[in-house]
């Protein structure tokens, strides 16, 4: 059984040997480069390089594919135990598993799962290209234009704040083949790194997850076989629609493996820290901050496992999907702006890890759907019921 201070009791013990693991690896190899990969803005490569060796970058692929065959839930398992140490390594699991592999995992065609999937599983990154300068919660009016060319597309354009873009060899983009269509000439591609006419542009310089790659991409010309469409031409608004309802639930993880990070450097600080000759834990208004912090927490994690245990069931998940984003980035930052507020000025310092949780927390409000588009989603679906 974990030892996790926080445990939940629906885990299965594969599930929390799973758990176990990643948190060990977490602890172990991520903690100690932290600090240093943050203040560089970059990932360390041989860390990237233990998540494939770990398993961890193709959690849902089945075992003939050279994957671990795991669950969606175990995907959210090792988000969350990652994102406790580090957000930025949540947000590359989480993407390469609930994003990329998750799309090519129900669209792609025999043959690309064979050439794709195996070498997710093993060392090629992944990275999911929908959002453009002028289109992002508007989605579907990109302006990333492929023509027909006989044989292949031609891409012509640009992509905005992709993650994982400067380590990535394979994107998922997605293009209009036909703009009088609108959105229904949305096309998915898989195009790999070393594909003429494309590029990688400027990289972001962030608030937080600072060392997660995010990245503009550039297409000149770029011209992609079509036997490398994922699903159907025209089709693509629907690859984007669904992956992102599920990949959605990996960001609630990233969200309470942050907040449980931050909860747990409180509450061992307010034990250690004394002051008026106490520790401040013993005062009951710092108690009831830290009660509060808990509460939160197991109220997110609840709501986000549930939904990935919706997904794993094969419930109809999007609204609790929505719901747990929504509340788990909310309660996210409210409990690693308490915490630096339990630190005191020690909080306020790149010294103490609460500073980064915080700064790591903003995110879950804005990518995979910002709170007001995931607002729409939940009245949209209660009004229609
Ligand atoms: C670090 C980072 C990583 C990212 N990674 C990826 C990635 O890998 N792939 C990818 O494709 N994209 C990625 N994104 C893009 C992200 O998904 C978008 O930033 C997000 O969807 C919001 O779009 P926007 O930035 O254009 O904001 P806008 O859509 O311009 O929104 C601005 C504000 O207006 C509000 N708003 C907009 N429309 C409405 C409405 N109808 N009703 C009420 N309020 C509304 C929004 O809620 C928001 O508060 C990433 C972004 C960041 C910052």
């Amino acid at each position: 059984m974990s030892e996790s201070p926080l445990p939940l009791t629906l885990f299965s013990e594969d599930e929390d040997a799973f758990r176990d693991a990643v948190r060990q690896f977490a602890q172990a190899e991520v903690k100690p480069l932290v600090r240093q990969m943050d203040a560089k803005a970059q990932m360390d490569a041989g860390l990237i390089r233990k998540l494939f060796e770990l398993g961890l970058m193709g959690i849902h692929i089945p075992e003939s594919l050279g994957g671990a065959g795991g669950s969606f839930t175990m995907a959210c398992i090792a988000v969350e135990e990652l994102s406790r140490i580090d957000g930025s390594m949540g947000v590359i699991v989480d993407v390469q598993n609930t994003l990329v592999n998750n799309a090519i995992l129900r669209w792609g065609r025999s043959d690309q799962k064979e050439r794709y999937l195996s070498r997710l599983a093993s060392e090629w990154v992944g990275a999911y290209a929908l959002s453009e300068s002028t289109s992002g919660s508007d989605a579907f009016a990109l302006k990333l234009r492929a023509e027909d060319g006989g044989d292949h597309y031609s891409l012509k354009g640009s992509k905005l704040w992709i993650t994982s873009g400067a380590e990535a060899s394979v994107f998922i983009v997605f293009a209009n083949i036909n703009p009088a269509l609108g959105y229904k000439g949305i096309t998915a591609f898989l195009v790999e790194r070393d594909t003429a006419g494309f590029t990688i542009g400027k990289r972001e310089d962030k608030l937080g997850i600072r060392a997660s790659s995010t990245t503009e991409l550039l297409f000149d010309d770029c011209r992609v076989p079509k036997e490398n469409v994922l699903g159907e031409p025209g089709k693509g608004y629907k690859i984007a629609i669904e992956t992102l309802n599920e990949g959605r639930i990996g960001i609630g993880a990233q969200m309470i493996g942050i907040a449980g990070g931050a909860y747990e450097a409180a509450l061992s600080y307010s034990k250690d820290r004394a002051q008026f000759g106490q520790p401040i834990s013993q005062f009951q208004g710092v108690q009831f901050q830290l009660a509060q912090m808990r509460i939160d927490l197991e109220a997110a994690r609840l709501m986000v496992y549930n939904s990935s245990r919706m997904k794993d069931h094969g419930d109809n998940f999007i609204k609790e999907a929505a719901m747990a984003k929504y509340f788990s980035s909310k309660a996210c930052e409210k409990i690693c702006s308490t915490a630096i507020d339990l630190f005191g000025g020690n909080g306020f310092t790149k010294e103490y890890p609460v500073e980064k949780y915080w700064r790591d927390s903003k995110i879950g409000q804005i990518y995979e759907g910002t709170s007001n588009m995931q607002l729409q989603t939940i009245a949209k679906m209660e009004l229609a019921e």
